[in-house]
């Protein structure tokens, strides 16, 4: 028996999917009268057929340089990480880890699935400890969650390290690389597709600009991917979110990933050179946690200012943070203005 068939619920590894009626015929024309649809065309009457997913997937097998078969397409990767709840945790019985602080939704979708989750902190550097985090496991664990780069400190974890986990935990170890685009730290896409136990979730939403279609990704050995496959709803992904990811797919990114890159490594040298700002976390992502006297004051001020940044003082871990995105250079002036006139009120 594999270790995904051990691991795997037993009401999963049981079900038998539904198959729609594209499945059943994907012919590309013909009198369509096996799906209950408007007969009437407006290019969006008909269910989205099978080949729009397998097209992006081929454009998307491109560009990470991993075989289609390894890619599973979610509605944004949110689902991806609802669905291997629901593949591998039995509720009120099995249990996560993760670590903390880190992307919320984690913890939101387990509650749903009524997992339990065991937060595992990070030290004052968000760094991250293989023995607390491998320590805090059990026989029921059988996910644990990394982000990395981490939402919301902005590090990446060494490659080294992530590796080193998944070998030594007897689950799934989720990598969630939502952030690697504006990272140098590399992705673990290829490794995933090699091992039994190991996912990485990416997305169309950040350095790819598509948060509003909400098209995210798992890539993973092909029994993981068949399982999310079977367990998604049937028709996950819209025919106009997955008509405009693909036209999108072709926009180069390097131009902006490098300009947003810069402008990040421009905020944190700037930054600390106002006297209210404590500390800037180094970060691999398009963001900066940043630590300041007074984090509810600031925010209030700046958003009295119009420029919008996400309150984090009240995360455990990220006590006086402010979470700045990395907006358009012009932006960013108008966030450093603003800081020089804070600075006199
Ligand atoms: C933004 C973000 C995502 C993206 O979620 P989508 O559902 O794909 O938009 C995933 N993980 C983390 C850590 C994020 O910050």
């Amino acid at each position: 028996m594999s270790r995904i068939s051990k691991l795997v619920r037993p009401n999963i590894a049981a079900l038998a999917p539904y198959s729609t009626a594209r499945d059943e015929y994907g012919g590309p024309i013909g009198i369509f009268l096996d799906a209950n649809e408007s007969p009437y065309e407006n290019g969006y009457n008909r269910y989205p057929h099978p080949s729009q997913q397998a097209e992006i997937k081929a454009r998307i097998s491109k560009i990470k340089g991993v075989p289609a078969a390894n890619i599973f397409l979610g509605n944004g990767s949110d689902e991806a990480i609802d669905l291997v709840y629901r593949i591998f945790c039995e509720p009120s019985k099995d249990n996560a880890v993760i670590i903390a602080p880190s992307y919320g939704m984690y913890s939101v979708a387990a509650a749903i699935n009524n997992i339990e989750v065991r937060p595992v902190m990070l030290d004052e550097e968000f760094q991250l400890s293989t023995e607390a985090l491998l320590n805090a496991c059990d026989d029921s664990t059988k996910l644990i969650f990394l982000c990395s780069p981490n939402n919301p400190s902005g590090n990446a974890f060494p490659a080294g390290q992530l590796l080193d986990i998944c070998d030594r935990f007897h689950g799934i170890t989720v990598v969630d690389e939502a952030y690697v685009d504006f990272s140098s730290k590399g992705s673990l896409a290829g490794e995933a597709v090699k091992r039994d136990n190991l996912i990485v979730l990416q997305t169309l939403s950040k350095a790819r600009a598509m948060a509003g279609l909400r098209v995210g990704m798992a890539i993973s050995n092909e029994e993981i991917i068949r399982l999310m496959s079977m367990v998604k709803y049937p028709y996950n992904l819209s025919r106009a979110a997955m008509e405009k990811a693909l036209e999108f797919l072709d926009n180069a990114i390097d131009a902006n990933v490098g300009v947003i890159v810069k402008e990040r490594e421009r905020l944190s040298a700037k930054l600390p050179s106002f006297p209210f700002v404590r500390k800037v976390f180094h970060s691999d992502a398009n963001f900066l946690l940043v630590q300041v006297d007074d984090a509810d004051s600031l925010y209030s001020y700046l958003l009295d200012k119009g420029i919008i940044v996400r309150n984090r003082s009240r995360v455990r871990g990220c006590n006086g943070c402010i979470r700045i995105t990395v907006g358009l250079p012009e932006e960013n002036d108008a966030l450093i203005t603003a800081l020089n006139n804070y600075d006199r009120v």
